[in-house]
C-alpha cells in the first residue's frame, strides 16, 4: 500500500453510537487495525495487571482514565508496525489533551493527517441501546435484547454463551459517561471542525447503510 493511500481514522460518537461495531467493520473492510481503548483496558482490568488495577475504578463509575495512562496506550500501539497503513481509533481520543497528544505523535512518525468520522446519535436512542446491550461472554459479541434482562443465551448459534451487562452499562454509570461526552468529548467535535478534518455521518438506521456511509466517508 502506497503513502498516499495510509487510511488514518478516527472514529467519534457518543457511547452507544455504534463506534466498536462500526469502526470494528471499517478495519476490516480496509486491512487496518481496529484499536479500541476500551477494549484494552477491559482486557487489562480481566488480566489483573497493573494498568488494569489504575484503570478499573474509573470504568466502573462510567469516568474516564486519566490521560496520561491512555495516551501512553495509543502512542505505543500506533507506533507498532502493522499501523503503517493506517488504523481505526475508536474510543480514543476522548479529550483534548488526549487529541493534542495524538496530533504530536503522528507529527512525530511523520504520518498523514487523520480523518475524523463523527457517529451522530440522538441521547433517547442511546439512553435505549445503552440498557439494552449485553456482551456475550464466549464470543464477545454485543447484542441488545428487549427491556429488561431476558436470561436468554448469545442468538449466535455457534456459541450460546452467556450474555452479561457491561458494569458501565448500569444506569447510574450510563448517565455518568453520558455527562464526560458532554464535558470531555463533545469538544473535539469543534476541535477537529475546526481544523477540517472531521465527518458526520447519521448513526441511526441500519447497520449495514450505516457501514456504508462510514465507507465512504473514510475514503472521500
Ligand atoms: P468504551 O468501551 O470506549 O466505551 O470505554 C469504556 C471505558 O474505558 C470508558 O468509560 C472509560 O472509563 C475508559 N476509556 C476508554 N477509552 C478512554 C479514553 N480515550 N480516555 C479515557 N478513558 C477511556
Amino acid at each position: 500500500m502506497s503513502d498516499r493511500d495510509e487510511r488514518n481514522l478516527v472514529m467519534l460518537g457518543p457511547p452507544g453510537a455504534g463506534k466498536g461495531t462500526q469502526a470494528a467493520r471499517l478495519g476490516e473492510r480496509l486491512s487496518v487495525p481496529h484499536i479500541s481503548t476500551g477494549d484494552i483496558l477491559r482486557e487489562a482490568v480481566a488480566n489483573g495487571t497493573e494498568l488494569g488495577r489504575q484503570a478499573k475504578g474509573y470504568m466502573d463509575a462510567g469516568e474516564l482514565v486519566p490521560d496520561e495512562l491512555v495516551i501512553a496506550i495509543a502512542r505505543e500501539r500506533i507506533a507498532r508496525e502493522d499501523c503503517a497503513p493506517g488504523f481505526v481509533l475508536d474510543g480514543f481520543p476522548r479529550t483534548v489533551p488526549q487529541a493534542e497528544a495524538l496530533g504530536a505523535t503522528m507529527r512525530e512518525l511523520g504520518r498523514k493527517p487523520l480523518r475524523v468520522i463523527n457517529l451522530q446519535v440522538s441521547e433517547d436512542e442511546i439512553i435505549r441501546r445503552l440498557s439494552t446491550r449485553r456482551t456475550c461472554r464466549g464470543c464477545g459479541g454485543i447484542y441488545s435484547v428487549d427491556d429488561g434482562d431476558t436470561g436468554d443465551p448469545c442468538p449466535n448459534p455457534d456459541c450460546e454463551g452467556e450474555l452479561y451487562q457491561r458494569s458501565d452499562d448500569q444506569p447510574e454509570a450510563i448517565a455518568e459517561r453520558l455527562r464526560a461526552y458532554a464535558n470531555q468529548t463533545q469538544p473535539l467535535i469543534d476541535y477537529y471542525g475546526e481544523r477540517g478534518l472531521l465527518v458526520n455521518v447519521p448513526g441511526e438506521g441500519a447497520p449495514d447503510q450505516i457501514a456504508e456511509a462510514v465507507f465512504r466517508a473514510a475514503r472521500a
